[in-house]
């Protein structure tokens, strides 16, 4: 399970700043795409040797008479759901009113915080420090996360704290099989598909279902397949029947993802797509997890109104043209047998292994039949190409000169791939080595 690592702090403390340092460090699946808006308060990140997740709880600011009221609850819950919180203190303007107020709230949370000092930049650090000793949180962590200074530190010594634990479930002797999260946005039918698939009548439920502090997995098996769903709408939490509707969480979405083979991703037919679901598209995208679509609450919708929704989701899902699309019911249960085969599809196409033989076969005929340009005067050779990882498969190609390939070559390689090792539901990524 990833850690969870919260950013609170004042405004203008340098959140975002730190928050963007955290993140940028894993190399992205997939480039910026136009229409496809991050969620910049939540994302996922790599320093080090550890991944986890970063949280900006954004600002309060200083006048208020109570801390709970002026922060959202997403915030509150996410410093909830933290397993360390990050508290960002600013050594330039020192001391404020606001500091101490969210020390006294992160003091009666008893949740694990250190006090951060940014913006030590060109400054004198241990006199900037003593002041901040007064608001009872120990020794400030000095950063300069403009200058990318000390964060690398910081976040080795936070993480050195969480201890690396294993998910109860995984510790299970039985086959996971293929671990599916179903994952949406509140009111989707996330619940209402959980219930749908493990109702069929081919569905056998093992009884040994696990719960981590964030979802429920659930092993079943159908016509001889495995399955674990892991269900962040936590239908069948400790046998109780869905009596509270569990709090959406987002945090709680992020772990499921990173945990799973493949995402079902459910949409709402009579919503079409909102800011929040193309949040979780990108949060899929960072994952690299294989991706099946599941547009809810097809039943009783009108012709036009059909043609309306699939013509949205063509013009705006097209980044993620490698996913699958089902028109389902999850209420009448039409069409959710379907999504298997599309399931199946996706967990086959990113489990996959190729031998470098077959791979680097695939690479000499797509240079054969396209051969890579020239840069100045040398023409750019590619000439082996083996796996690196698979869920997303990834693929790395040596050769020469590979820093000036152009993009639209590799989105050519990548097509080539795609097509011959029929790779439909995940997405690739290629990696290029240089051999000078
Ligand atoms: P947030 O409101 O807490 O998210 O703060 P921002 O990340 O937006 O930063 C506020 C301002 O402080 C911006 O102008 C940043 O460029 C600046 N800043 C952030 N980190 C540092 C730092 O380490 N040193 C200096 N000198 N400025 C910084
Ligand atoms: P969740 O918050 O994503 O778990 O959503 P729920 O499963 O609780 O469903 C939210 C609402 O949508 C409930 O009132 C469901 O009855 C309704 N709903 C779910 N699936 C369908 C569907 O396929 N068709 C229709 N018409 N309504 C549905």
């Amino acid at each position: 399970m990833l850690p969870v690592i919260a950013l609170v702090g004042r405004p203008n403390v340098g959140k975002s700043t730190l928050f963007n340092q955290l993140t940028r460090s894993r190399d992205a699946l997939v480039a910026d795409y136009a229409g496809l808006t991050r969620d910049r308060k939540y994302g996922e990140g790599r320093l080090g040797d550890r991944d986890y997740i970063v949280v900006d709880t954004g600002g309060i600011s200083g006048d208020e008479d109570g801390i709970d009221s002026h922060m959202a609850e997403q915030s509150l819950t996410a410093i909830d759901e933290a397993d360390v919180v990050l508290f960002l203190v600013d050594a330039r303007a020192g001391l404020t009113a606001a500091d101490e107020m969210i020390a006294d709230y992160l003091r009666r949370s008893h949740k694990k915080a250190h006090l951060v000092l940014n913006k030590t930049d060109g400054i004198d650090e241990d006199a900037a420090a003593a002041e901040f000793f007064s608001i009872g949180m120990g020794t400030p962590l000095p950063i300069a996360a403009s200058h990318s200074k000390g964060v690398r530190q910081l976040i080795d010594y936070v993480l050195e704290e969480i201890p690396e634990v294993e998910d109860e479930f995984d510790s299970e002797p039985e086959e996971p099989g293929i671990k599916m999260a179903i994952v949406g946005r509140p009111n989707v039918g996330k619940s209402t598909l959980v219930n749908r698939m493990l109702g069929e009548e081919r569905v056998v439920v093992f009884d040994q279902a696990g719960t981590t502090r964030d979802s429920i997995y659930i092993p079943y098996e159908r016509f001889e397949q495995r399955y674990t769903l892991i269900d962040t709408a936590g239908v069948r939490r400790r046998g109780k029947v869905h009596e509270t509707v569990e709090k959406f969480s987002v945090i709680k979405t992020l772990k499921a993802m990173e945990d799973a083979n493949v995402v079902i991703l459910v949409l709402d037919a009579r919503e079409g797509i909102v800011e929040q679901d193309l949040h979780m598209l990108g949060f899929v995208l960072d994952s690299g997890r294989s991706l099946v679509i599941a547009v809810n609450k097809w039943d009783g919708m009108s012709n036009d109104e059909r043609e309306d929704v699939k013509r949205e989701l063509d013009r705006r899902l097209n980044f993620v043209d490698f996913a699958r699309i089902h028109f389902i019911s999850a209420m009448h249960g039409t069409n959710v047998g379907h999504l298997y085969e599309s399931v199946e599809e996706a967990y086959e196409s990113a489990m996959g292994r190729w031998t470098s033989n077959q791979l680097t076969r695939i690479l000499e005929d797509a240079v054969a039949t396209h051969q890579p340009p020239m840069v100045r005067g040398h023409r750019i050779k590619l000439r082996y190409c083996h796996m690196g990882g698979s869920n997303p498969p990834t693929l790395i190609i040596h050769g020469n000169q590979v820093d000036s390939i152009p993009q639209s070559y590799v989105r050519y390689l990548e097509n080539t791939f795609r097509n011959v090792l029929k790779l439909m539901g995940t997405p690739m990524k290629i990696n290029f080595k240089g051999s000078e």
